[in-house]
């Protein structure tokens, strides 16, 4: 199995790659994604946002209101408007939150984590063993050392750059 990863829209104009495995992945379960998604939650894959690759096509970037009030910015094709991916205030353009189903092969990418499972739809069933908590978490209690690791990496890279 190699270590990249392709994806991109719906009209194909947006390709990209993950040229490595992502830093956690959240199954999101709040209200918030639910919209966004149209579904019952959004399945978000963190990654240094220098590992995403574009191949094709660069995404417009959409200032949308998000559950925090700081606002997230969506990255979406400029022709079909699917997103593929998104940047929140917190982590901010460092960390990309890459939509999983974009992926070409989506089912590489399960989720590590339930999040804000308080309003999680009763019939979405959790596999026995899912980390999964009613709101957020503690970094260090659920990403793996290496994730860890990577997230010091790139903190002390954006402090050489200030
Ligand atoms: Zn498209
Ligand atoms: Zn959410």
């Amino acid at each position: 199995m190699s270590a990249s990863f392709e994806g991109g829209c719906t009209c194909r104009a947006v390709r990209y790659r993950m040229t490595s495995a992502p830093l956690f992945v959240h199954c999101c379960h709040c209200r918030w994604c639910q919209r966004e998604t149209g579904a019952s939650f959004a399945l978000n894959a963190m990654i240094e946002a220098d590992r995403v690759v574009l191949l094709q096509s660069a995404p417009e970037i959409v200032d949308t209101p998000s559950a925090s009030g700081k606002g997230q910015k969506i990255s979406r094709c400029p022709k079909c408007r699917i997103a593929v991916w998104s940047n929140y205030s917190g982590a901010g353009d460092a960390v990309r939150f890459v939509r999983v189903g974009t992926l070409d092969e989506p089912d590489r990418v399960p989720p590590d984590i339930h999040i804000f499972t308080a309003s999680k739809q009763p019939w979405v069933v959790l596999p026995p063993g899912a980390h999964a908590v009613e709101e957020y978490y503690e970094r260090k209690a659920y990403w793996p050392k290496e994730s860890l690791e990577r997230r010091e990496g790139l903190l002390s890279k954006l402090k050489e750059k200030r």
